[in-house]
């Protein structure tokens, strides 16, 4: 299948996968209970098995409904670098994410201008989906570092539950921002995650040496790559 279909048909499978979600998050609420929304935000500057490795496992750990990725517009933090316009970090996200039943793609962050700020997106999903629901938002080590600087944290970690993905070995405790999450402690909760030391820096310089980058994200996202020359005229 070319890529053109395949896109096409990933970004159908999507929005199956979206409806299906509303229905499910509708069935929990007449039922008195809470859908449990994974939310794994991220520049996906390219996304790779890294990243599906710890939403696959967060879900599952986890118990999740679904796990909805979202591609950062503007990422604050990454406000010097340059990163791949959204449309094809976006198309990127729904190559690899077509074929788990699971895993679904949002466009808050596309759609909104300014900054991505992470409380913006999860009050966004708390208005679209009603206030019972529960999000629970994977960051990694590193995200889990730089916690203190995100905006409105104290509201942050009210609106949802952090789920850090820690590499083994790895002092989740040490990294850990106490006086937050002192009397918050139900609200952080981590997730060992198999080792993969795959990076999407280390993929980018990849492209750019000519250096192979196979085996290390989807073939879909790879072919992706290479046809619209990403990484390789920076
Ligand atoms: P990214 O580089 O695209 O990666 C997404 C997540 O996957 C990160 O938490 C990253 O953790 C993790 N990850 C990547 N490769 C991995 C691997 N091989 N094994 C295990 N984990 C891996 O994400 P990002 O650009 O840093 O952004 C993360 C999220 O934080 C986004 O939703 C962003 O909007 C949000 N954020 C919000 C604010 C704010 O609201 N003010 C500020 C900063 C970030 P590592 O970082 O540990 O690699």
């Amino acid at each position: 299948m070319d890529l053109r279909c395949k896109l096409y048909q990933s970004m159908t499978l999507n929005k199956d996968k979206q409806e299906q979600v509303f229905e499910e998050n509708r069935k929990a609420q007449r039922a008195g209970e809470s859908y449990r929304l994974g939310i794994m935000g991220g520049t996906f500057d390219p996304v790779h098995y890294g990243h599906l490795a710890v939403a696959e496992t967060v879900y599952w750990k986890m118990d999740l409904g679904s796990v909805m990725f979202v591609p950062s517009r503007q990422p604050p933090h990454k406000k010097e670098r340059w990163i791949s316009p959204v449309e094809h970090r976006y198309q990127m996200t729904l190559l690899a994410t077509a074929s788990n039943p699971h895993f679904w793609v949002s466009r808050q962050e596309i759609e909104r201008s300014g900054y991505s700020y992470a409380i913006d997106t999860v009050r966004e999903v708390k208005r679209i989906f009603g206030p019972h629901l529960e999000a629970y938002f994977i960051v990694g080590t590193d995200a889990l570092l730089d916690l203190l600087s995100w905006k409105d944290i104290v509201e942050l970690i009210d609106l949802c539950f952090f789920i850090v993905a820690s590499r083994p070995g790895y002092d989740f405790i040490e990294a850990r921002p106490n006086h937050l999450f002192s009397d918050r402690g139900e609200k952080i909760k981590t997730v060992e995650v198999p080792s993969l030391a795959i990076s999407s820096t280390d993929i980018r310089e990849r492209v750019i040496r000519g250096k192979p980058i196979r085996y290390l994200l989807p073939e879909a996202v790879e072919q992706y790559i290479w046809s619209s020359q990403l990484y390789s005229a920076v």
